[in-house]
C-alpha cells in the first residue's frame, strides 16, 4: 500500500522540481516513485502509508547510530531550548572541533560549514589558494557534492541519471578538472606528467561510495600520496561518507594514509545539515579571517547541528566497530550464498558498515565496471525488497548503509526477502 505516498508525490511534483529536493530520491532509475517517510526509529522507518521498512539508506549515511537515537535527541532538545542559531561563536562548535581533531590525526584545525558540498567546494578553493594552481584531479564516478568544478563525470545522482556533465556549468570551470579512472595510479601519474605545475589538488574518496561501493586497491591511495608529494599538489580525502564510518578515525586511519586536507559531513552532524573541512595547521591558517582565502556561512557551527554531531561522536567513540563490520561481513556472505544458489552472478563489495550488490560476473573496481553491472536486475532486486519491507538505495550507484541499530532480526528478514527473489 503506497497510496498516501503517491498522493503526496503527485502534489509535490506541482511545486518542487521532480517532486523531490534531491534527485535520486525520486526513484526514477529503479522505475518507482518515492515513499514519503513519516518517522524513523533505530534501523526502521515508517512511511506516510503506515508501512514499516528495514532502512539500509539511513539518510544516505549520517545515521550511523540509526534513527532518533535517544542521546542525540536529548542533546538536540537541550540545544534547541536555548535557541537555534546566533551567528556568533558557541562552545559546542569548539567541542565538536576538538572531537574531530582528536579522532582524525591529519586534522589539526577544522572549519564547520553546512553541507558536504560546501565543505568540498571550500577545500578546493583553499587548495587553489595555497598552491596558486588551478587544476583539480578527481576520479571517474567520484562524487564531491554539486559544486561546478566537481560536476564532471560525477557519481551518485549524476551517475544515476546518466548525466555526463550538467547544463549550467561553464566549460571553462570544468576545463580545469582532470579525470582518471578510480584505482588507476598510472592514469593519475600520466596526468601529473602532462600538467606538472598546474595541479592544485587530488580529490578522492578513500573508499568510493557514490558509484556503489568501490574499494581502493592496495597501493592506490599510497600512490596518490606519493604523486602529490612529488608534484607539490595537495591530497584531499573526501570522507563525507567514510569519516567516522569506516572507522572512528576514518578511512585514513583504516588505510593509514595522511591526506593534507579532509572533507567531512554526514555523520558529524548526526542527521542535521553539516559539513566540515580541515587539515594541516599551516593550510587551515590560510582560511579567513586567519588568512586570505574567503569562506563564510550564516548557519555555520549552529548549536543544533553541533549538539547532534557531538552527541553522535560521543556515542560512537564507545561502540564496537569491529563487531558491526563482522555482522555486515556475515550478512554479505549469506547473501552471496543465496545468489550463488540461484545462479545469479553478483558481486558484493563491502567495507565496515557499507555494502553494494552489483549484479555482475566481473569484479567492480571502478566506474566502468560499476556501470557494467546489470541495472535491470538491480531494479528488480530493489522492487522485490521494497515490497517485502526492506528499503535499500533506489539506485545501483549508491552504497547500502548499515547502522549500529541494525540487529540479527533485520539481517534475517532481509535475507529471507532476498531468498524469494527470481529473475
Ligand atoms: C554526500 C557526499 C557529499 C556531499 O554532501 P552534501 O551534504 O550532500 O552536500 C560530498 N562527498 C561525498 C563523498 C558524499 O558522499
Amino acid at each position: 500500500m503506497e497510496t498516501r505516498s503517491l498522493e503526496l508525490f503527485a502534489e509535490a511534483r506541482k511545486l518542487i522540481p521532480g517532486g523531490v529536493n534531491s534527485p535520486v530520491r525520486a526513484c526514477s532509475s529503479v522505475d518507482s516513485t518515492p515513499l514519503f517517510i513519516a518517522a524513523g526509529k533505530g534501523s526502521r522507518i515508517r512511511s506516510a502509508d503506515g508501512e514499516e521498512y528495514i532502512d539500509f539508506v539511513q539518510s544516505w549515511g549520517p545515521l550511523l547510530l540509526g534513527h532518533a537515537h535517544p542521546k542525540v535527541l536529548a542533546a538536540l532538545r537541550e540545544a534547541l531550548e536555548n535557541g537555534t542559531s546566533f551567528g556568533a561563536p558557541c562552545e559546542a562548535e569548539l567541542r565538536l572541533a576538538q572531537a574531530i581533531c582528536a579522532a582524525v590525526p591529519s586534522i589539526e584545525m577544522v572549519r564547520m560549514v553546512s553541507s558536504g558540498t560546501e565543505a568540498a567546494m571550500s577545500a578546493l578553493r583553499l587548495a587553489r589558494g595555497c598552491t596558486g594552481r588551478k587544476k583539480l584531479l578527481k576520479f571517474d564516478g567520484g562524487y564531491h557534492g554539486h559544486a561546478d568544478a566537481f560536476l564532471a563525470r560525477a557519481g551518485s545522482g549524476v551517475a544515476t541519471l546518466s548525466i555526463p556533465g550538467t547544463p549550467g556549468v561553464p566549460e571553462a570551470v570544468v576545463s580545469d578538472t582532470l579525470i582518471a579512472p578510480y584505482n588507476d595510479s598510472q592514469a593519475a601519474e600520466d596526468l601529473f606528467r602532462l600538467h606538472r605545475d598546474e595541479i592544485a589538488a587530488v580529490f578522492v574518496e578513500p573508499a568510493a561510495g557514490n558509484m556503489g561501493l568501490v574499494l581502493p586497491r592496495p597501493g592506490f591511495l599510497e600512490s596518490l600520496r606519493a604523486l602529490c608529494d612529488r608534484y607539490g599538489a595537495l591530497l584531499v580525502f573526501d570522507e563525507v561518507i567514510t569519516g567516522f564510518r569506516v572507522a572512528y578515525h576514518g578511512a585514513q586511519g583504516h588505510y593509514r594514509i595522511k591526506p593534507d586536507l579532509t572533507v567531512l559531513g554526514k555523520i558529524i552532524g548526526g542527521g542535521m545539515p553539516v559539513g566540515a573541512y580541515g587539515g594541516k595547521r599551516d593550510l587551515m591558517l590560510q582560511v579567513a579571517p586567519a588568512g586570505p582565502v574567503y569562506q563564510a556561512g550564516t548557519l555555520s557551527g549552529n548549536p543544533a547541528a553541533m549538539a547532534a554531531g557531538l552527541a553522535t561522536l560521543r556515542v560512537l567513540r564507545g561502540l564496537d566497530y569491529a563487531a558491526l563490520s563482522a555482522a555486515v561481513e556475515d550478512f554479505c556472505r549469506e547473501l552471496e550464498g543465496i545468489f550463488a544458489a540461484k545462479g545469479i552472478p553478483a558481486r558484493i563489495n563491502r567495507l565496515a558498515s557499507m555494502f553494494t550488490v552489483f549484479f555482475s560476473e566481473r569484479e567492480v573496481t571502478d566506474f566502468a565496471s560499476a556501470k557494467n553491472a546489470d541495472q535491470t536486475r538491480y531494479t528488480k532486486f530493489y522492487k522485490h525488497l521494497r515490497a517485502r519491507g526492506v528499503y535499500i538505495a533506489p539506485s545501483a550507484f549508491e552504497t547500502a548503509m548499515v547502522s549500529f541499530a541494525h540487529g540479527r532480526e533485520d539481517f534475517r528478514q532481509t535475507l529471507e526477502a532476498a531468498d524469494t527473489l527470481e529473475f
